[in-house]
């Protein structure tokens, strides 16, 4: 029988459907007997939806990134504020 590390350390595959037949089977019975690993395996199937719903951000251009790293280390907001998009800032 698995043993909570192995759904610790294969749990992703598991729930990405990687995980086939004999290796899934045996996950499948510890999570009937474990509720840790049960709810360790909600949380991975949430943060796996709620990540795939997020849009994807588009990396910023190169003199750009200059910029906005400028930007953070002042201490200002990454984002331009919308009076400095008017003026043609970012
Ligand atoms: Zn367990």
């Amino acid at each position: 029988m698995l043993r909570c590390r192995d759904i610790v350390r294969h749990g992703e595959a598991f729930v990405s459907g990687e995980m086939r037949g004999w290796r899934r089977a045996g996950f499948w019975l510890h999570l009937l007997f474990c509720r840790y690993c049960r709810r360790y395996i909600r949380q991975l199937r949430t943060t796996r939806a709620v990540s795939q719903a997020l849009p994807l951000a588009e990396a910023p251009a190169p003199d750009e990134l200059d910029v906005l790293l400028a930007r953070i280390l002042e201490g200002a907001p990454a984002q331009p504020s919308a009076a400095e998009k008017k003026e043609g800032g970012l």
